[in-house]
C-alpha cells in the first residue's frame, strides 16, 4: 500500500450559511477539516447543535474523527441601529455614543454597554467596525461619550467598537455565554472558545460553568485583548489551547504589532504543553476569489513555520463562495511549508516547568528517540490523549498516531498538529497480543510496511487506566502476528 503524504498542521473551518448543504459538509471534510468551529456570534443553539450531529455523522460515514470547537460570542462592545441602517461620517465630525440613544442618526447612536462612560475619558481613542472608523474621546457628560471623528466611513448598524491599548472592563462571560456553555456542555463540544477573556480567572470561570453542566470540551482563551497579551503567561497556563485572535487583537494592539506577537504566543503555548491556533484572514479574499493571493500563501505558510498546531478560517467557510477551494489551498499550503520546518534542537525538548511526571517523560523520549533513530510511525497507545500531546509538542517529521478506544480523545487528538486518532479496540489485555494488534492496524492503514522501525508506548499493566510508563520499539514484520 502506498504510503500517504499526511499534512501535520490541522485546518478549523467555521461553519455557517455556504456549509448548511450536507453535501458541501460532506466534500468539506473530505478536503481535509479536522475541526469544525461554531460560531456563536450568530445562529440558535438549536442550529448549532444540529449541524454539530451532522458533522459527526458525516465523519463517522468517512470513517473519520472531525471535532467541534464552541466559539462564544462574549462581551463583543457593539454599537445599536441607525433610523436608516447605516451613516457616513466624515472627519472632524463630532458624533456622540450614548447607551440611552434608542435609534441613532447622524448625531448619535446607541450602544449594548452602559459602562463605556466610566471606561474612557477625554484621549482616549474608539476604533469601530474593526478599525475602520476611528475616533477620539473629547469629554464624558453623563451617559454620553461625545466623540470627534478622525478616520470617518460608512457607519451600519450592530458594528462593534474596541478601545485602542485595551482597557474595556466588560466582563469575559455573557448571560448569553453562560447559557451557549450549557449547550456546549449538552453537545458534548471537544473545544470551548472564550471570547475577550481578560486573566487566568475569565477561563477558570468558564472552565468552572461548563464542568457544572457535565462538560469535558478543552478550553480555547482567544488572545484578542491588550490585557490578555499583558498576563499572557497565566492565560496560557490556565487554557489548555490559545488563539491568535488577529482580527479583535490587530484592533486594539495595532495591526503592526500581530505577526511578531503571533510568534511568540505559539511559541509560548508549545512551551507550556498548550495547543495554539492561529485565526483570521488567512484567505480572505478566498470569500469570493478560487485562489488566493500570494500574501495570504505567505500567511498561512509563516503560521505553520512559527509552529501552530491549526489553521482556522472564518468567512470563507462560512459564508464564502469557495469554501471547498480554501480548503484545498490551505491543505496543499501547509504539507508545502511543513517540509520546511527545521529539525529540533536539544532545548525544545524542555518544557516550562521541566518534566514533571513519568508518562510526560517517556513522551517526550519517545519523540527525541524517534527523531534520532528514524523510526517511521509513532504509536501511543492513550486513554486521554496527553501522551501524544507531549510527544507533538515538539517539531518531528514523524507522524504520531493515537491509539484509543476513546471517541472523545479520536476528536480532541484532531487539533494536535502531527497526531492522527486511530479507533483501536484490542482483543484482549495481553501485552504482546495488544503490540501486535497496533502494528497490524498501522500496517492496514498504510502507515508502515516490513522492515520499518516503529515505537509504541503503553502503560502497564495494561487494562488499568493509568499513565504511560513504558516504551518499545519494533521492526514491523519480525515478529509473527497471529
Ligand atoms: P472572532 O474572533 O472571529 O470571533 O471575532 C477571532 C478574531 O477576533 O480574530
Ligand atoms: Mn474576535
Amino acid at each position: 500500500m502506498e504510503i500517504t503524504m499526511l499534512r501535520r498542521t490541522k485546518i478549523v473551518a467555521t461553519l455557517g450559511p455556504a456549509c448548511t448543504d450536507p453535501k458541501v459538509l460532506d466534500r468539506m471534510i473530505e478536503a481535509g477539516v479536522d475541526v469544525v468551529r461554531l460560531n456563536f456570534s450568530h445562529g440558535s443553539a438549536e442550529e448549532h447543535t444540529q449541524r454539530a450531529d451532522l458533522v459527526r455523522s458525516l465523519a463517522k460515514t468517512r470513517g473519520r474523527a472531525v471535532g467541534v470547537l464552541v466559539d462564544l460570542q462574549g462581551p463583543k462592545i457593539r454599537i445599536g441601529k441607525f433610523k436608516d441602517g447605516k451613516i457616513t461620517l466624515n472627519n472632524g465630525d463630532k458624533f456622540i455614543l450614548d447607551a440611552e440613544c434608542e435609534l441613532g442618526d447622524q448625531e448619535r447612536v446607541g450602544l449594548d454597554y452602559v459602562d463605556l462612560v466610566y471606561d474612557v475619558s477625554r484621549g482616549s481613542t474608539l476604533l469601530l467596525d474593526d478599525g475602520r472608523i476611528e475616533m477620539w474621546v473629547e469629554d464624558v457628560q453623563g451617559t454620553q461619550v461625545i466623540c470627534k471623528v478622525v478616520q470617518g466611513g460608512v457607519l451600519s448598524n450592530n458594528k462593534g467598537i474596541n478601545r485602542k491599548g485595551g482597557g474595556l472592563s466588560a466582563s469575559a462571560l455573557t448571560d448569553k455565554d453562560i447559557e451557549d456553555i450549557k449547550t456546549a456542555a449538552a453537545l458534548k463540544a471537544d473545544y470551548l472558545a472564550v471570547s475577550f477573556p481578560r486573566s487566568a480567572a475569565d477561563i477558570q470561570q468558564a472552565r468552572e460553568i461548563l464542568q457544572a453542566h457535565g462538560g469535558r470540551s478543552w478550553i480555547v482563551a482567544k488572545i484578542e485583548r491588550a490585557e490578555a497579551v499583558e498576563g499572557l503567561e497565566a492565560i496560557v497556563k490556565a487554557a489548555d489551547a490559545i488563539m491568535v485572535a488577529r482580527g479583535d487583537l490587530g484592533v486594539e494592539v495595532g495591526d503592526a504589532a500581530v505577526p511578531s506577537l503571533q510568534k511568540r504566543m505559539i511559541r509560548l503555548a508549545r512551551l507550556h504543553n498548550k495547543l495554539a491556533i492561529t485565526a483570521t484572514q488567512m484567505m480572505e479574499s478566498m470569500i469570493s476569489s478560487p485562489i488566493p493571493t500570494r500574501a495570504e500563501v505567505s500567511d498561512v505558510a509563516n503560521a505553520v513555520l512559527d509552529g501552530t498546531d491549526a489553521v482556522m478560517l472564518s468567512a470563507e467557510t462560512a459564508v464564502g463562495d469557495y469554501p471547498i477551494e480554501t480548503i484545498a489551498a490551505m491543505n496543499r499550503i501547509c504539507i508545502e511549508a511543513e517540509k520546511e520546518v527545521d529539525t529540533p534542537d536539544f532545548n525544545d525538548f524542555q518544557s516550562k516547568e521541566g518534566i514533571l511526571r513519568v508518562d510526560e517523560a517517556i513522551a517526550k523520549s519517545a519523540a527525541y528517540t524517534a527523531l534520532n533513530l528514524n523510526v517511521k510511525a509513532i504509536a501511543a497507545m492513550t486513554q486521554s490523549g496527553s501522551t501524544a500531546l507531549w510527544m507533538s509538542r515538539i517539531s518531528t517529521h514523524v507522524p504520531i498516531y493515537a491509539l484509543t478506544p476513546e471517541v472523545e480523545t479520536r476528536r480532541k487528538v484532531t487539533l494536535f498538529r502531527g497526531v492522527y486518532p486511530v479507533n483501536f479496540k484490542p482483543s484482549s489485555n495481553d501485552r504482546d497480543q495488544l503490540l501486535a494488534e497496533a502494528q497490524d492496524e498501522l500496517r492496514r492503514r498504510g502507515a508502515v510496511r516490513n522492515g520499518d522501525l516503529i515505537l509504541l508506548t503503553i502503560g502497564e499493566p495494561i487494562g488499568r487506566s493509568g499513565g504511560t510508563n513504558t516504551m518499545k520499539i519494533v521492526r514491523i514484520g519480525e515478529r509473527k502476528v497471529t
